[in-house]
Formats: structure tokens, sequence, C-alpha cells
């Protein structure tokens, strides 16, 4: 079974989908990273982020892969945390926006996600690339909310630079992210993170054979 969890930065997907799959016992995929980590290496081999095909290649030349669940490697380097770094933030959009980088992480994407029981994260996923996916959830907070969980996950950095940050990423996002007409949408802001565990749980159950 595939979940796909879609939804803007700050709506919880991450912690969310990571809680969810542990519960469910399925394998986690976090395409964001993937994005993130095609970036580090863009700005590691000074590629010009608006170069979409250049940037393609590059992303067909050095596949993402994911070890131990959690690390994040391309080019045999771990950037797992590297990819969480605010330079990253600023640019990813402008990597991700390209159709050539897309075709590429969306065939890796359906690659890693056809080994079985996964939760899928993303701006995508229930649209594109998985649309047949047994549950779909679009996740959303208001803006507020989604600055101040964001600010507490990077502690250290400016309050109003991690809102801006995130606004210019929503407007950028934009263009890639869609609820799928079939997804159930969740407004996290006044909920736990079990809250919406328990919502999208109870989903797969009811979509798993008894
Ligand atoms: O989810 P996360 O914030 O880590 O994603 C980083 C960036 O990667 C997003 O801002 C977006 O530009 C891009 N992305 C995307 N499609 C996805 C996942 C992420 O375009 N499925």
């Amino acid at each position: 079974m595939i979940v796909a969890i879609d939804g803007p930065a700050g709506a919880g997907k991450s912690t969310v989908a990571r809680r969810l799959a542990a519960r469910l016992g399925f394998r986690y995929l976090d395409t964001g990273a993937m994005y993130r980590a095609l970036t580090w290496l863009a700005l590691e081999h000074g590629r010009s982020l608006d170069d979409g095909a250049a940037l393609g290649a590059l992303a067909r030349e050095y596949p993402i892969t994911f070890a131990q669940q959690d690390l994040v490697l391309i080019d045999a380097v771990d950037v797992t945390s590297a990819i969480r770094d605010s330079r990253i933030d600023k640019v990813v959009s402008s990597v991700a926006r390209h159709p050539e980088v897309r075709e590429v992480m969306r065939e890796r994407q359906r690659e890693l996600g056809s080994l079985g029981d996964v939760v899928i994260e993303g701006r995508d996923i229930g649209t594109v690339v998985a649309p047949g996916a047994e549950v779909k959830v679009f996740l959303n907070a208001d803006e507020v909310e989604r600055a101040r969980r964001r600010i507490a996950e990077r502690p250290g950095r400016a309050a109003d630079a991690l809102a801006t940050d995130l606004r210019l990423r929503d407007e950028r996002d934009a263009a890639q992210m869609q609820a799928a007409d079939d997804a159930e949408r969740i407004d996290t802001t006044a909920l736990t993170i079990d809250e919406v565990v328990e919502r999208i749980e109870e989903l797969v159950r009811a979509r798993q054979p008894a």
C-alpha cells in the first residue's frame, strides 16, 4: 500500500509521515530530501541553478540513496544534516521547479515507492508520483503556525528570516503543489502530531483487508 502525504513546509508532513510509517511498519520516503540532496550537489559542483538540463543530467548521474531509514546519500556523501541548512532552504525550490529535474526525481521516487508498503511525503505525490496511492492526505496549517514550527526546528536562526524564507518557498512551490481531488485534507494547526497520525492511521486501516 502507498500512503501519499503532501502539503507545504511546516504543515507537519515529516514528523507525521515518519511516525505513521513506524506505527504501521511501512517504509518512509522523504522526497523533499531528494530535491535537497540534488541542490546540495549542484552547489558543490558550482552548477547554475537556472540550467534545468544540466541539473537533470546531474540528477541522473548521481542517484540519491537512503541508508538505515534516515541517512541521505548522494555521490557516496552523507548529506543528512547538510541538506537542512538554510542555504539549501533558500534555493531548493529553484532546483525543483525544472521539469528535467522533476522527471528524474519522479522516476526514482516511483522506483523506491514500488518496493512495498510505504509512506511517501512531498508536494506532488498524490497527484503525479503515485496517483493510484490507496491513501492520500493533504496536510496544511495556517501560516503563522507553520512559521512557528519552522522556527522551533531551526534554533539559532532569526525568526523573521525563517518566516520570509517559508513564504518565498510557498510561492515558488505553488506550481507543483496541489491537493489531489481524492485527498483527505487535514488542517493540523490545532492538532497534535499523534492526533494527525491517528486520523491517517484510521484511513489506512479502512483500506486494509480485515
Ligand atoms: O519537504 P521539504 O521542505 O524538505 O522539500 C524541500 C523542497 O523540495 C520543497 O520546498 C520543494 O521545492 C521541493 N519538493 C518538490 N516536490 C516534492 C518534494 C519537495 O518540489 N515532492
